[in-house]
């Protein structure tokens, strides 16, 4: 075995890359992987994960492989791998067979340390997969591997193998999301169970945690953005359409504000990241497709204006506010209407139940009476015992009260209703509404009719979705999102049982929120 002292490991760190110390565990986990042992890292973006693999392969004698699946990247890391003078090149399927061989030949005589390769390519790589060329496999974005990630991609599939035909090579699956489940998962996909597992805190103390509902979010964002001049944020939205139509609702408001999206020519995204990155454009309303390797540390607060998949992709898009470390803050809009629509996204993809679980978890992120910090730091893994005092939950504790009776009248408008109607139509009856539907149903006939008009719409919204999360109600999304009873329903209804919920937080109060910063 090697015998590697910290002052070697330094002075590679210093002469390949030109940092003087190691940050967080990178030195821990470079020695687990010199000391040739199985190693899972999950560290935040920009937590400093490819020096955990390229500072090892500067030891080892042999190619260290790095499969990762994003090819179009592979040209950029390799050359700024060999302008630090580290030999190493990639490999892909359109390549020459003269490039092809070379790459062979390069192998084979030990001529590169690194070698990238998308894992679609390995097979052809079959006859250099051999312990005594390949000294280290590092896995990036090693959450592809699995289902229950949020990223799954088949080609990983192939993974497997690895730990079998080189079984005395270490295997680095390294990556920045990965829930617990996902990170077991990876582990077993990969055959390596017995792995050192480096689980780098996520916490972004500094990035303040907000949740608003969706009511009005235009005015909403227009007054947020009006509080904080010159201050840089990325608002995400679901459709393309959609950054289209905030961003021209803000420049009618004299927001420096611009849209990107996939549908947009080459030139245009690269001018608007350009512009955004150099202070040129202060606000960008974007799809998901932006932020990626999008290196801008003083971008000052995130809002999400639709609700995210998932609380991986959540996570990703706030951690690109803040990244100077100074304050900031990520605001996301709660919509039911949004929720439902991406559960019908999701019907139609594969991987459908896992999507429906990350989709609920992100739901009840987004509906927590608890500090929303311990919620999103145990999805991955990481239990923290005091409340943060940086989100809104635990700047403004939502008060409880006995709302029993508000259940019961709901409930039992959806008991007459016969669970044949969504939310809307159970609100309208319940407050008494003359529209179409309820009258032409005849629904003003019923014995609930009108026996909530003492409460507005917006607020039987907020009971029901919180009688829903309790479990008094239920969704049936194959049946027009109807609101229909459950086993719970009795309780409440015939049983005497009690009902807690909480004061909807009304929008004057959020805003008063803000200015107190
Ligand atoms: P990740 O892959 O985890 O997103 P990178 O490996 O790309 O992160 O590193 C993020 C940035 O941090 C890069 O600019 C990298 O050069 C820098 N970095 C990594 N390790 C160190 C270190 N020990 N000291 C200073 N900068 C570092
Ligand atoms: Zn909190």
């Amino acid at each position: 075995m090697m015998q590697i002292t910290e002052q070697e490991l330094l002075e590679k760190l210093k002469v390949n890359f030109g940092y003087d110390s190691f940050r967080l565990e990178q030195q821990a986990i470079i020695e687990n992987i010199l000391a040739k042992k199985d190693t899972l890292v999950i560290m935040p973006t920009g937590g400093g994960k490819s020096i955990c693999y390229q500072l090892p392969a500067l030891f080892f004698e042999g190619v260290t492989l790095v499969i990762s699946p994003l090819i179009a990247l592979m040209k950029d890391q390799v050359d700024s791998l060999k302008a630090n003078g580290i030999p190493a090149t990639f490999f892909n399927s359109s390549q020459s067979t003269q490039e092809q061989q070379e790459v062979f030949d390069a192998i084979a005589s030990k001529s590169i340390k690194l070698l990238y390769v998308a894992p679609e390519s390995l097979s052809l790589l079959q006859n250099v997969l051999n312990q005594s060329y390949i000294s280290c496999i590092a896995v990036d974005e090693a959450h592809c591997i699995s289902a229950w990630g949020h990223d799954f991609r088949p080609s990983y599939k192939q993974l497997a193998f690895l730990k079998k035909s080189l079984p005395e090579t270490p295997i680095v699956a390294l990556t920045a999301t990965a829930d617990k489940a996902t990170q077991q998962d990876i582990l077993e996909q990969l055959a390596v169970p017995y792995a050192t597992q480096f689980i780098s805190s996520f916490n972004r103390e500094n990035i303040a945690l907000e949740v608003r509902p969706a009511n009005d979010r235009v005015q909403q964002i227009i007054k947020f953005i009006q509080k904080r001049p010159n201050e840089a944020g990325i608002i995400y939205c679901l459709s393309r359409k959609a950054t289209e139509q905030l961003a021209s609702k803000l420049q009618q408001n004299n927001i420096d504000a611009k849209a990107y999206h996939a549908g947009l020519s080459f030139e245009e995204r690269a001018q608007t990241q350009e512009d955004f990155i150099k202070d040129d454009c202060e606000v960008i309303c974007a799809t998901i497709a932006f932020g990626m390797g999008i290196d801008k540390s003083n971008v000052r607060w995130v809002i999400h204006y639709n609700m995210p998949k998932n609380i991986e992709g959540y996570y990703q898009e706030i951690g690109r506010s803040g990244r100077d470390g100074l304050p900031a803050k990520a605001l996301l809009f709660h919509s039911y209407a949004d929720v439902i629509q991406l559960r019908q996204f999701i019907e139609k993809t594969g991987n459908k139940e896992v999507q429906e679980a990350k989709l609920e978890r992100m739901k009840q992120f987004a509906e927590a009476t608890v500090c929303r910090r311990k919620i999103l730091l145990s999805y991955f893994g990481e239990l923290i015992e005091e409340n943060c005092g940086n989100c809104d939950v635990c700047k403004n504790p939502p008060t409880f009260f006995d709302g029993t009776v508000i259940a019961q009248k709901g409930l039992s408008a959806i008991y007459r209703l016969q669970g044949k109607e969504a939310m809307g139509t159970v609100i309208d009856v319940l407050r008494g509404a003359k529209n179409v539907t309820v009258l032409e149903k005849n629904y003003d006939k019923l014995k609930t009719y009108g026996v909530g008009n003492d409460i507005s719409w917006r607020d039987w919204q907020h009971y029901l979705i919180q009688l829903t999360n309790q479990g008094y109600c239920q969704i049936a999304f194959h049946l027009n999102n109807s609101l229909q009873l459950t086993e719970f329903s009795n309780k409440v209804l015939f049983e005497g049982e009690k009902v807690q919920l909480t004061t909807p937080v009304e929008f004057t109060k959020e805003v008063k929120t803000v200015a107190k910063e």
